[in-house]
């Protein structure tokens, strides 16, 4: 007798192995390339040797600690194994099969994945033409079923970022509801001061939630931890469907640590924000099309063009992230690999 798995996750992507190249510069997963800084590095190696324990299960320190730094009430924060985690629990939390999750596409791959393992409907609302969130459509595209929309600014893969008063015009109209999740994953690389802080925006509103994470400008993407501020009953059912002690000990330590060691990492930020500009027009004078980026990469929608971009970068050591026949991402990296990417994109013939 052979047991059956669910017909309905037969489509789910399988893991697709990166292909690996000795030597290539990896510029494919948004990660800062500089190593933990030594600070972070020690309290690693510290929180290494108690791993005969549990974790704390509460993540109680981390969250007081955030809870302080956010002036925000510990109750309306979950911490997850990385910001991803939080995702299919938002999605476990809120929706049942006949719910619907929307979101724009493309963004985060995440979603749709996270959406389809819960049996929920996805409902994708493609992007503008200048590769930004259609927020009217997406508006447009709510239903009664509706339980959670995910706003990704800045956008995964495109960069483009929600500024003030559309973010707000749309937050206002969103009718009762769903949940509007607003995905921060890249906020440190922001440097337009027209870009709302989200938890601002969630503070007053019972209908908004926030993700962050250490993966990025922290530089912890290999520990695994992110956290969602959220209205109070939304973190709380978070906090209940989180696999138990998936947040390790070793991630809450240094997740503490980094936050100790903010200042020095977010002039790593500064460094490559500044690079992001930099990188964006010399690669708009060399003619590509670059949407305008508030995050750590740049994309570039090369349609039927990026496979070829994709190989022309693998023979420049170069491991970028390429989406079928839509476009490629780049990670903005230290200017000495920044440089490297630009000589590839030079010697790539246009047109
Ligand atoms: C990288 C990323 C995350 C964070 O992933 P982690 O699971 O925290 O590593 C979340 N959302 C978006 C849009 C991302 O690009």
């Amino acid at each position: 007798m052979t047991v059956r798995t669910r017909p309905d996750l037969e489509t789910l992507p399988g893991y697709q192995p990166g292909r690996t190249i000795p030597g290539a510069i990896k510029l494919a997963s948004n990660e800062v390339s500089l190593g933990p800084l030594p600070s972070v590095r020690g309290v690693i190696a510290e929180a290494a040797a108690g791993v005969n324990r549990y974790p704390d299960m509460g993540v109680t320190a981390l969250v007081d600690r955030l809870a302080a730094k956010l002036d925000v009430p510990g109750s309306r924060l979950a911490v997850g194994c990385g910001s991803v985690a939080l995702c299919q629990q938002l999605v476990q939390a809120l929706c049942g099969p006949q719910d619907a999750v929307l979101f724009p596409w493309r963004s985060f791959e995440a979603y749709p994945i996270v959406t389809q393992i819960a049996g929920a409907q996805a409902i994708k609302v493609p992007l503008t033409a200048d590769h930004a969130l259609d927020l009217d459509a997406m508006l447009a595209a709510i239903t009664p079923n509706t339980r959670l929309v995910f706003v990704c600014t800045p956008n995964n893969p495109t960069g483009t970022t929600l500024r003030r008063e559309e973010l707000e015009r749309f937050l206002d109209a969103v009718p009762q509801g769903p949940l509007v999740v607003l995905d921060e994953a890249y906020k440190e690389f922001i440097t337009d001061t027209d870009v709302p802080d989200g938890v601002d925006l969630a503070r007053t509103r019972g209908n908004v939630a926030v993700l962050r994470t250490f993966s990025k400008a922290y530089g912890l993407a290999g520990l695994r931890i992110g956290y969602c501020y959220a209205p109070e009953e939304v973190a709380e059912t978070l906090r209940k469907v989180c696999v138990p002690f998936s947040v390790n000990l070793v991630a809450q330590a240094a997740a503490i640590a980094s936050l100790d060691a903010e200042d020095e990492l977010m002039q790593r930020c500064q460094m490559i924000s500044a690079e992001r500009e930099r990188v964006r027009a010399e690669l708009l004078a060399m003619g590509y099309e670059v949407p305008e980026t508030q995050a750590n990469f740049v994309w570039l929608p090369l349609a039927e063009r990026t496979p070829v971009f994709n190989a022309h970068c693998l023979e420049h050591k170069l491991v970028v992230r390429a989406f079928g026949e839509e476009g490629a991402r780049v990670t903005i990296s230290t200017a000495e690999e920044n440089d490297l990417f630009l000589a590839a994109a030079r010697s790539f013939p246009q047109g």
